[in-house]
């Protein structure tokens, strides 16, 4: 595996300064998987190249470190496209071979170091098994001039088609640093090689290497999610990270409202509407301690946290996995003490009484009820009205009425596939009006997102209080 870096910048054996690695010699590096080599086959003062050859060892790769050969599959494991493939092996290699260049430093050229050059960089089998627009979609953004290369999967059987590796040929006005962080990221994205482990350090390094670019690029979902090998909380906690600054790039809306009801909804922002009434609901009601009922993966308790006022907020569900992801967004374990005081998240079922459930001023329900079967409704009822009893209940849950205004979703389907059941506005009224006879609350209805004259809005809520 060979990755080239040229410059036309006089003099061009500056590269040499900038790499640490002298064009004069010959230089070998031991790594973990393998060696790579670094050497200049040209070192002229109009053009400087050099080259890092990564020889990998595919059988040190996968032979154990104690024990016997006995995982299933191991030929396979033997025969692979490991040592031919730029991927996060080059990733490695190069964070290794030339880690100051990476952080921009130089002793002998400091400021060139900070300095866009002209730069090329050839490698030349990148794989990219969704073809080559791929690797356009991510260098293009950064500024290369993108040239790619066809190889055929065997040149001796052209009917076999195209290979999924291609040569490419990077060109730019770019600082060495850069286009070295951007391989390093881009290059195990491209890969989305499956096996291997990704832990919570992988969002810091994400974050660190795609400093200054990460934020901007338009596909920034799309890198996250493979250079974080798909695991969701770490997903979502980059790009929460990526977009502190409030800009949030197009395809992270994407990413984010992955279920068919964030589909058809985001054009109304309507899940933004619904979290605001349920917020002024909170406000009218001078609640201080919050109940969020099926806080999902903390669209609302993230809102809480940012106003003093909510000074004691919990979070319940029943889905452990929602938790682990809202304590992940959430970035708990990086709360200042005061700040994670003030809140707690507690797995558990709203269909039985739970005492953690009381004493709070309010509980918020927002698209809970639909999810739990109508036979549980009265369990339901009897957990959060008779044993919790907060002074205050908000229950948000979809119009069924609304729904024939949806041009995505056929009719008599409900917004989501969990749904149990979708009520008209005369349904939800019905329930809630008897439960709050039953349990002695005075209960209010309100439409959240824009009213239609027949249908009414595309959310309802119920506020109740004692
Ligand atoms: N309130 C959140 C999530 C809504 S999705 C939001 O608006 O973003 C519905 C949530 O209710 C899911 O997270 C689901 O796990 C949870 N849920 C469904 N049935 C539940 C039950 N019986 N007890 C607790 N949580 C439940």
């Amino acid at each position: 595996m060979l990755l080239t870096i040229s410059t036309t910048y006089r003099p061009a054996t500056d590269l040499g300064y900038l790499l640490h690695k002298n064009p004069g010699r010959f230089q070998s590096f031991p790594l973990p998987f393998g060696r790579a080599d670094v050497f200049y086959p040209v070192a002229d003062v109009d053009r400087c190249t050099a080259a890092l050859l990564l020889e990998i060892d595919p059988v040190g790769l996968v032979r154990p470190k104690t024990g016997a050969y006995n995982s299933a599959g191991w030929l396979q494991q033997y025969v692979n496209d490991r040592p031919y493939v730029a991927s996060s092996h080059l990733s490695v290699a190069i964070a290794s071979v030339f880690n100051s260049a990476l952080a921009g430093n130089s002793r002998e050229r400091p400021e060139l170091a900070q300095q866009p050059i002209p730069l090329e960089a050839q490698l030349p089998t990148l794989p990219s098994r969704e073809g080559p627009e791929l690797i356009d979609k991510l260098f293009e953004p950064l500024g290369y001039s993108v040239e790619i290369r066809e190889h055929p999967l065997d040149a001796g059987f052209p009917e076999w088609g195209a290979s999924p590796c291609f040569g490419v040929g990077l060109k730019g006005v770019v600082r060495l640093r850069d286009l070295l962080a951007h391989l390093y990221v881009l290059l195990p994205v491209l890969d989305d090689a499956k096996h291997y482990w990704v832990g919570d350090d992988e969002v810091d390094k994400l974050l660190r290497f795609g400093a200054g670019w990460l934020s901007d690029h338009p596909h920034q979902a799309l890198i996250s999610t493979r250079y974080l090998k798909r695991q969701r909380s770490l997903v979502l906690q980059a790009l929460d990270r990526l977009s502190d600054d409030g800009q949030v790039a197009p395809d992270v809306a994407a990413e984010r409202g992955q279920h068919d009801e964030e589909r058809l909804e985001t054009p109304l922002r309507l899940g933004e509407q619904r979290m605001q009434a349920v917020l002024t609901a909170l406000r009218e009601v001078g609640a201080t301690r919050v109940l969020d009922l099926g806080c999902g993966e903390g669209n609302l308790l993230r809102e809480l946290l940012k106003e003093p006022a909510f000074r004691a907020i919990t979070g319940v569900d029943v889905s452990h996995r929602a938790l682990e992801t809202a304590h992940a967004r959430l970035r708990l374990d990086n709360l200042p003490a005061a700040q994670r005081e003030r809140i707690a998240l507690l797995q558990g079922s709203l269909t039985y009484q739970d005492q953690r459930l009381a004493g709070f001023d309010a509980a918020v329900a927002m698209e809970v009820i639909e999810h739990i079967d109508p036979d549980r409704l009265e369990a339901f009822e009897s957990t959060v009205f008779g044993a919790a009893q907060p002074g205050a209940v908000v229950i948000t849950t979809p119009n069924s009425e609304y729904n024939c205004l949806f041009e995505n979703l056929p009719p008599g389907e409900f917004r989501h596939r969990d749904h149990r059941f979708e009520w008209t506005r005369e349904q939800f009224q019905d329930w809630a009006q008897a439960v709050a006879d039953r349990r002695a609350y005075d209960v209010r209805f309100h439409g959240i997102g824009s009213e239609h004259p027949e249908y009414g809005a595309p959310t309802q809520m119920g506020v109740f209080t004692q």
